[in-house]
């Protein structure tokens, strides 16, 4: 079955076509500006990507840009859209409503509407996108994937904030962690490829892209999240503080004269790795900055690799142990600087880094020695591919 993935947000949305029984990408590309003006990247599996500058009012014209092109006589992946059996959206936030991913019907939509307020950004954006495919491709069955889901799993303990009760009785403020869809097929697919059985396994996963989360998942299972109940907490990111003394806020608002809006504009836009170097939230740039001399890029890159190192340490406690640790995301994939400097402060685990593997980057691979206690790999994560596969099994049901 082909499955249409689309992963929909405030002015852009990305997309891909899968064929989901061989599980490759036949299309995929990008809507932006939506709204403003729009620009429609495409390109066909095997082909150069095209661009063009099309009107995009709305998503709904975005969406039916994306199956106009899919469907183009020169280039398109397929010849008509019956091709499409399913569509498959990312959503970002399920509240405690949704444990896993789920087929979208008006009940569903109801319910994702009411955890708006946890995600006032994503979810309307995704709601959107939802209801342009509905329009445009009506009778295409439809399932929702969910980025809080795979934490819904962590007990008590790991979600509730030392905040007064009431907060979580009248507005469900807790952690929920967010990139569950990468950690849960990156946690599943290390065990696979180390031969592991999940059902009986202590994984860590760090997932280090612009948004950078840990999980701890034990058996399968989510126990911990370095995201709480939006994704500013936990590490430091590309331009995201992650945790700090939230009396910070009140003395930087005093200081700076800005009010909670201001506050929080510069705790997730120009902090993290950006604000500290003053130079980029990009790795390339700061490991460049580093080897040029740069001392904030240096201190960037050790801030952001302890914190790391800090929160796997955490949740080795929190699982009472660890089998095996994975790197995953654009960092975790692309940044053997970063994966070296993490793992020099885990060698009380017994973990060994082959340094000769650790230069490689962007495929499945072991980079420990053969006697390191703890496997660490590259695993590199495929959010798209996890979502056509929850939505297959959906509407295969
Ligand atoms: P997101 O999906 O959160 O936007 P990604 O997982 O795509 O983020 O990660 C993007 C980040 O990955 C970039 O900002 C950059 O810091 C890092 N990155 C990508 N490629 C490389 C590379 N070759 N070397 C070092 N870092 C890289």
């Amino acid at each position: 079955m082909n499955v249409l993935v689309i992963n929909c947000g405030s002015s852009s949305l990305k997309y891909q076509l899968i064929d989901s029984d061989t599980e490759t990408v036949l299309a995929k590309g990008l809507c932006e500006r939506i709204g403003i003006d729009g620009k429609l990247t495409y390109q066909k599996a095997g082909l150069a990507k095209e661009t063009s500058e099309p009107a995009m009012p709305t998503h709904k014209e975005a969406i039916q840009l994306v199956l106009d092109a899919l469907v183009n006589e020169k280039t398109g992946a397929i010849k008509d859209l019956s091709e499409v059996g399913a569509v498959g959206h990312r959503i970002v936030h399920g509240g405690e409503k949704f444990a896993s991913s789920a087929l979208i019907t008006d009940e569903m939509l109801a319910a994702v509407e009411e955890c708006n307020d946890l995600a006032p950004l994503h979810n309307p954006a995704n709601l959107i996108g939802i209801n342009a495919c509905k329009d445009l491709m009506p009778g295409v069955p439809m399932v929702g994937v969910f980025d809080t889901a795979f934490h819904q799993t962590m007990p008590e303990k790991a979600y509730l904030y030392g905040l007064p009760y009431e907060y979580y009785e009248k507005y469900k403020v807790r952690r929920y962690g967010f990139h569950g869809t990468s950690h849960s097929f990156v946690s599943k697919h290390m065990a696979e490829f180390l031969g592991m059985d999940i059902n009986n396994s202590k994984i860590i996963v760090a997932h280090l892209g612009n948004g950078a989360s840990i999980s701890a998942v034990k058996d399968g299972k989510c126990v911990d999240t370095s995201m709480g109940l939006t994704p500013l907490e936990g590490l430091v990111m590309g331009t995201r503080s992650g945790d700090i003394d939230p009396a910070i806020m009140e003395f930087i608002a005093k200081k700076e004269n800005l009010d909670i809006a201001g506050v929080m504009n510069v705790l997730n836009k120009k902090s993290g790795v950006q604000g500290i170097s003053k130079v980029s939230s990009d790795f390339r740039d700061l490991e460049e900055g580093m080897n040029n001399g740069n001392p904030l890029c240096a201190a960037a890159i050790e801030v952001f690799s302890y914190r790391v190192a800090k929160y796997i340490g955490s949740y080795v406690a929190a699982l009472n142990g660890v089998d095996a640790i994975a790197f995953t995301a654009g960092i975790g994939e692309n940044a053997p600087t970063v994966r070296a400097k993490v793992c020099e402060y885990l060698g009380y685990l017994g973990v060994t880094l082959d340094q000769e593997a650790n230069g490689h980057r962007g495929e499945d691979l072991i980079i420990s020695t053969p006697d390191s206690k703890v496997k660490v790999c590259i695993i590199p994560t495929d959010e798209e591919l996890a979502i056509a596969r929850d939505t297959v099994a959906l509407v295969k049901a």
